[in-house]
């Protein structure tokens, strides 16, 4: 279908047309199970995006002025492509990003849902009209498309993520350029070929491969509209000020630092279930990974025992073994990211329970020696005040914190930085409804790990988690990418005689 895998150069897609472009600087693409360089990803310029950006704004009109039941007929076409390809696309993703094939798979599945929403956008776009505003007089409103749109997104979700953004933009009627990150860029190309063959036009979706210069080049660019951003908060925050200095609407959502409360009346297998899941899977590197346990009066003392024996126990093995429940750490510098939070828990003194560290790649597998390989990490005794529970580490380490009560846990929770997931497992219904109405956490799970919401509820976080106004994909998606216009309007048999002078008013 695609020759993706065979490649051993990855560059840009530009204008329906795959092109290396003039930027002279690339970086090594890593199978993270093994710690070999698979091929190199050409870094673009401005000059790239300068071509992908005129690429789509002359392609916009068109696509524009598209009835959007079309071009839900081409998203129809590329949703069949998808299904047909998605474990092709998943082992793309184990490749490149290391997680294991099943949760690729997760991945491709969640990313389908946007666009099957999106082909929903006939009615999605439908405006709202009010008869007789005033005698002889109609109002309405409709929603049209912004132009170039961009969407720069990050390693951990090469697929989904890039997959929150422009399924939704497109159906609206924008033209978009992805910078998808560097790490792990071999997907986005794939998904410019199946879009390719779903009969898009050229130009309507580009790609183009790249770091700062390619966002900033981005960001400054009269012609684009909007940007996307998803990724660290310190790059959000830069984005989200950059893109608004230009002029630009923007949408950045950053990092994270989830909690999950566990109530003294939680059933204490499934919450070591959840939090050896949500711990570990994708290795930690999800931003809506559990990473805080709070436990909250006695459930340490019967959770903490079984949780040291289950990240013991964690099948810690090459993605692609589907006996896999953890795979490799992206790459050697994340890696070491992450190793130095682990020592840094420790002089802190937090009790490391159980050492990642020590995990040998060997044991992951044939060959995979070399990968970036750790264990699962955990951690008791940890404080608000120490920086393993402060910042987000984003790796398999899982911090447990002891209170009181479940005001403490709330109090907790509410006073962190970072507010873009959070769970309580507990039976009680009262104590659920109280959690999730006084919380200030963007998305909530009650007995829910992850709860990341389906494609027509939209996904954000609070506070440093998101900046801007509008969550990803669902309505808000719809919103964002898309401006509203009120039209007034009247017939000559309804216009009184004499100019007007006083501000009109119902008649
Ligand atoms: P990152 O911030 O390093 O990179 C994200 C994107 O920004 C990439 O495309 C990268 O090339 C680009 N970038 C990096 N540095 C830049 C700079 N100085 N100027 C302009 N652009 C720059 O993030 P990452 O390591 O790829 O991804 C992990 C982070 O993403 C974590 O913090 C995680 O919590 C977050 N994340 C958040 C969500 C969410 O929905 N809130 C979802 C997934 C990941």
């Amino acid at each position: 279908m695609t020759d993706i895998s065979n490649r051993t150069e990855i560059a840009h897609y530009i204008g329906g047309a795959h092109i290396s472009g003039n930027g002279t600087r690339k970086q090594p693409i890593y199978n993270p199970a093994t710690g070999a360089v698979s091929r190199q990803v050409r870094l673009g310029t401005a000059q790239d995006v300068e071509a992908a950006v005129a690429a789509a704004q002359s392609a916009f009109p068109r696509w524009a002025d598209t009835p959007p039941i079309r071009r839900a007929r081409v998203l129809f076409k590329f949703l069949e492509l998808l299904n047909r390809n998605k474990d092709e696309l998943a082992a793309l993703i184990t490749a490149e990003h290391g997680k294991v094939f099943t949760d690729a798979q997760g991945e491709v599945a969640r990313g389908i849902d946007i666009v099957e929403f999106s082909c929903g956008i006939p009615q999605l776009l439908k405006g709202d009209f009010t008869d007789q505003v005033s005698t002889g007089i109609d109002n309405w409103t409709l929603r049209q498309p912004l132009g170039v749109v961009a969407g720069v997104t990050p390693f951990n979700f090469p697929v989904m993520v890039p997959m929150w953004m422009f399924p939704v933009a497109i159906a609206a009627g924008n033209c978009f350029v992805l910078k998808p990150s560097p790490i792990d860029p071999s997907p986005s190309l794939f998904i410019a070929d199946l879009l390719k063959q779903s009969g898009l036009p050229d130009g309507v979706f580009n790609v183009v491969q790249g770091d700062k210069e390619v966002v900033d080049a981005l960001l400054e660019h009269p012609d684009v509209k909007a940007l996307s951003f998803v990724g660290s908060t310190p790059i959000a925050n830069y984005i989200y000020e950059t893109g608004a200095r230009h002029g630009k609407r923007v949408q950045a959502l950053g990092g994270a630092k989830n909690h999950m409360v566990v109530m003294p009346d939680a059933d204490i297998d499934q919450a070591v279930d959840a939090l050896i899941g949500a711990g570990y899977g994708s290795a930690g590197e999800r931003c809506m990974a559990i990473s805080v346990a709070v436990l909250v009066g006695d459930v340490a003392d019967k959770l903490i025992p079984r949780l040291v024996e289950r990240t013991r126990a964690l099948k810690v093995l090459n993605g692609t073994n589907l006996a896999a429940e953890m795979g490799p750490i992206v790459t050697p510098a994340a890696h070491a990211r992450i190793s130095s939070y682990i020592e840094q828990g420790v002089k802190e003194g937090a009790q490391l329970l159980v050492d990642g560290r020590t995990f040998l790649g060997a044991a992951a597998g044939e060959g995979c020696a070399n990968g970036f390989w750790m264990g699962g990490t955990l951690f008791d005794q940890v404080t608000p005040e120490m920086s393993i529970y402060r910042e987000e580490i984003f790796g398999p380490v899982l911090s447990c914190v002891r209170v009181a009560d479940f005001s403490a846990a709330v109090q907790l929770v509410n006073k962190h930085e970072f507010g873009n997931g959070v769970a309580c497992f507990t039976r009680d219904g009262n104590v659920a409804r109280e959690f999730t109405r006084r919380i200030q956490v963007g998305m909530v799970g009650i007995n829910v790990p992850i709860p990341v919401p389906m494609a027509w509820h939209g996904f954000g976080g609070w506070k440093k988690s998101l900046f801007g106004d509008m969550h990803a994909y669902g309505e808000e998606g719809v919103r964002f990418y898309t401006k509203q216009k009120s039209v007034m309007q009247r017939w000559p048999e309804s216009i009184g005689k004499g100019a007007e002078f006083a501000m009109p008013t119902a008649q």
